[in-house]
Parts: C-alpha cells; structure tokens; sequence
C-alpha cells in the first residue's frame, strides 16, 4: 500500500510534455521544435496525426515522387530520435473527424481516448500555431476524465512561432523535396532519395558513366558487384553463386542510397543480374526473381550497343516481360559519343527531379 502511494507520489513528479503534428513529412524545423520541447519536460511524446484521404489528396497536390504512408511518417521520427529514449513516438488515426479546424471537439475526444490507453498524464502542449493555444486549453479541459489524462495547470508553451530558427514548412517539401533537401533529416532523405540504374552489355561505358553521374550529381553510387565476386571467385559462376551476388548487389545499394544525395546512381540493378544469371547458368535465379518484383528504380539508362548480342536480347526480353519503362541512349563508337551519352543522361536525370 505504501510503497503504491510512494510511486503515485514519483509518476506525479514526473513531467510529461506532448506535441501534435502531420509530419509529412518531418523537417528539420520539427525535429528543431521537438528537441527543445523535450529539453523541458521529462518525457515527450510525439502524437503523428493521419487521415488516409486527407492525405492522399495532400500527396496528389504535391511533387513527392511517392507518398509516405502513416507507418513511414511513424519510422521517420522513430529513426531520427532513436537515441533520445525520452522521446516517445504516438500515433493519432484522425479518420471520420470533420477537418482541421472545424473538428476540435471530435478531434479532443480521439487525444483523450488515446491518452487513456496509453495511461498517459500531459502536463505541457507544445505548439507552434499561435491559432491552437486558446483551443486546445478548450477542449481539452471540458474533456471527460480530464484529471487523469492532463494537468489542471496545464501549460501550453510556443517556442519558434515566426519559424526563425529554420523557415521552412512540410507544405514547401512536399511541393518540392529536392529543392529543399537541405531541411530534410537524412533517414527521411533516404525515403526521397532517386535511384538511377545504368544498364547495358559489357563495354558499353555503364560503370564510367556511373562515375560520371555520380560526380555531376556529388552523390553516391553503387558498384557491380558481379565484378567484385569474379575477381575474388572462379570466373564460371553458378546458381548458387548468383544467390550470393544478388544479395550483396542489393546491400551496395542500400548502402548508397543511405549516403546519397537527392539521387544515387546504380552500376546496374537486378534486371542486368538475371540476364547473366540465364546465360551462364541456363535458368531465372528465383532470389534474383525477388529483387525484381520488390525494385522501385526511378530511372533506368540503357546504353544499347545495338548489336543483336545474346545479353542485350536477353536483357529486352526481361524488361519487357516484366514491363520496365526505360530511357535508351545508343552507343557507338564515334569520337563524341561518350559526352553525348554523358549530357543525355544529365539531361534525362535533371528533367525528372524538376529543375
Ligand atoms: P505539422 O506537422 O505541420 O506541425 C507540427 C508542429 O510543428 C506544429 O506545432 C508546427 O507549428 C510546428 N512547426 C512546423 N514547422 C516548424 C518550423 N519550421 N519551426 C518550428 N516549428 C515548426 O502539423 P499540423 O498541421 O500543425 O498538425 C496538427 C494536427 O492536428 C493535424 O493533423 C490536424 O488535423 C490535427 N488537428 C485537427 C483538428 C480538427 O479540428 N480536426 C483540431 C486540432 C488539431
């Protein structure tokens, strides 16, 4: 008995700060925000709010190239403050509630219901919408159970209303992420990141085009690992052997997209991996089979040395059987045609980021 009223006694010293949002997605303003609410408080919890038609169409008026679902907006702050344990992720579902602002009281109702769950008691709201402090100071007091889910003296507290620290709004990304990567928290860039594959038979210039890309761009790229693996292994290569490759083929790209910037350029994908796999070994790799259905390359540049070669009718068939749009550049043998290759994929990358 006593030792309950003892942690009674602790759980009410204990301050408990809270802070609602769309975070879609997060930006640096945010994570800002987020950081110096939690300096004041003893935990904080960040409430990410969504509704599935509210956010489609949302993603349908933007240039996100694809739409963060509520579990990615989830993640991004999971991520970026994975080392700050007193940073608590939430999740608010705001579905059937009249929009923002026409729905506080039904909208209260849903933060209670949550709080109660989750047997949370929130001393401090944190917001910087000037507009949201009287409203939420009434509803939340003229909830039910309001003694158990908040404070009676509640504090309400803005920390940057004018955004001067960093102005930028989730508004100004989703209408352009690449033009305002500098505000975007670098696991969120990872989801925007581009992925360019440069594909084509051996000799057609793939690899110096990807160093040429990913200097243009001052960004990332990904190295066949094929290669690598004929270098250090026997030079006829099995099905095992492609079962080994494909995997280390897909952690060099990940590992490219994580440091990339804005775009991250692909010495080959898993497409290119399959035609090898079906010339040396006579079959479809079924992990490799995998990787292709999973991909989402953005771009893919086909140098095309147009010389009916076994790999390169291979590699069309697999394109067209799994219906992969591609941009063809021709490749000969003529003095300029390396720098027309090069601006033309410039050119082709440009266009397709908007600027
Ligand atoms: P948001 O993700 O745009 O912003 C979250 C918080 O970060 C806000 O306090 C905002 O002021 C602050 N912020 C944003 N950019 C900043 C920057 N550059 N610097 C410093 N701070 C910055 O989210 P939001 O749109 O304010 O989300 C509120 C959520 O609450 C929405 O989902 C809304 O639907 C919901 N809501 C709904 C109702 C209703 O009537 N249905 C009522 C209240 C709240």
């Amino acid at each position: 008995m006593e030792r309950n009223s003892e942690e009674m006694k602790n759980k009410e010293k204990i301050k408990n700060g809270i802070v609602f949002g769309k975070f879609y997605p997060l930006h640096i303003g945010h994570v800002d925000f987020i950081q110096k609410a939690v300096g004041m408080v003893d935990n904080l919890y960040v409430t990410v709010c969504t509704d599935k038609e509210r956010d489609i169409n949302l993603f349908k008026e933007s240039k996100m190239k694809k739409m963060p679902t509520a579990q990615d907006r989830i993640k991004f702050l999971e991520q970026t403050f994975k080392y700050q344990d007193n940073i608590k992720i939430l999740h608010l579902n705001e579905e059937g509630i009249p929009s923002y602002p026409n729905g506080w009281k039904g909208w209260s109702d849903r933060v209670r219901e949550l709080l109660l769950k989750n047997n949370i008691k929130i001393d401090t709201i944190f917001t910087n919408e000037t507009q949201d402090v009287e409203n939420y100071r009434k509803n939340f007091i003229n909830l039910n159970d309001v003694k158990e889910i908040f404070n009676n003296e509640l504090e309400i507290i803005t920390t940057d209303i004018a955004r001067n620290n960093f102005r930028i709004s989730a508004t100004e990304i989703r209408r352009n992420p690449y033009e305002n990567w500098i505000f975007i928290p670098k696991y969120v860039r990872r989801f925007f990141a581009l992925k360019v594959a440069i594909i084509g038979s051996e000799n057609a210039g793939k690899t110096n085009l990807t160093h040429k890309l990913a200097n243009y761009f001052n960004t990332s790229f990904a190295r066949e690992h094929r290669k690598e693996f004929i270098k250090n292994h026997s030079k006829i290569l099995g099905y095992e052997d492609y079962n080994q490759i494909v995997h280390k083929q897909n952690q060099e790209i990940i590992n490219s997209v994580k440091n990339s910037n804005k775009i991250s350029i692909m010495d080959t994908e898993y497409l290119t991996l399959q035609t090898y796999s079906l010339i040396d070994t006579g079959k479809e790799n079924k992990e490799i089979q995998k990787f292709i259905k999973n991909s989402n390359f953005d771009i893919i540049i086909y140098i095309d040395k147009n010389n009916n070669s076994r790999f390169d009718n291979q590699l069309k068939k697999l394109l067209e059987k799994y219906n992969i749009k591609y941009f063809i550049l021709p490749f000969n043998k003529k003095k300029n045609n390396f720098t027309e290759v090069y601006n033309k994929s410039t050119e082709i990358i440009e266009n397709y980021i908007g600027k």
